[in-house]
């Protein structure tokens, strides 16, 4: 099996009260589990592509055969992304940004809350399924963008943006369900909470160098 899931960088209790513990739980070990077990048995019909990285299998989806893209897609993107996520929450984290990705902020979106409110927005406008980002475009800027499903912006000529991501966020039901229930306002307020600004820097630290 060439993909593994990734044990959680911290106890299932850690993100309380932004997320409750039993939702990290089932999202990690259940729905985690299942894009990782799905992504091998696709690869499994192409074995020639066991040797790519996660990466890069999801930048070129186009070099995926036809007979499997879509569930390297789906399964692969669920794999990145949640891997990701997890990467970007932690323990007494919250508050805001520090150094230069607080100034990127404030001169991509105005100030801190400001963006705040954008993302926020564009994780409640995200109909059905999906992730609210923000990525830095190839221009080195930040944008805020959402994808549909499982898709995320380093995906070329899928996603509808196209970027390096520095936090994303879950907004599948999933993700806030059953503590939040039909209320993902709610959850997209409380979520900063859990954002880790360390582990968003270094990944704005790494798509500008
Ligand atoms: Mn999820």
């Amino acid at each position: 099996m060439p993909f593994e899931l990734p044990a959680l960088p911290y106890a299932a209790t850690a993100l309380e009260p932004s997320i409750d513990a039993r939702t990290m739980e089932i999202h990690h070990d259940k729905h985690h589990a299942a894009y990782v077990n799905n992504l091998n048995k696709a690869l499994e019909s192409a074995p020639d592509l066991a040797s790519k990285s996660l990466n890069a299998l999801i930048v070129d989806l186009a070099s995926v055969p036809d007979a499997i893209r879509g569930a390297v897609r789906n399964n692969g993107g669920g794999h990145w992304n949640h891997s990701f996520f997890w990467n970007i929450l932690g323990p007494d984290a919250g508050g805001a940004p520090t150094g230069s990705l607080a100034s990127a902020i404030d001169s991509a979106f105005g100030s801190f809350s400001e963006f705040q409110a954008k993302f926020e927005a564009a994780g409640l406008a995200r109909f059905g399924s999906g992730w609210v980002w923000l990525s830095v475009k190839p221009d080195k800027s930040l944008c805020i963008c959402s994808t549909p499903n499982q898709d995320n912006p380093l995906m070329k000529g899928v996603a509808e943006c196209t970027g390096t991501p520095v936090i994303g966020v879950d907004v599948w039901e999933h993700a806030y369900y059953l503590h939040y229930q039909n209320r993902r306002a709610d959850y997209l307020k409380a979520i900063w909470g859990a954002i880790s600004w360390s582990a968003a820097q270094k990944n704005y630290d790494a798509a500008i160098a």
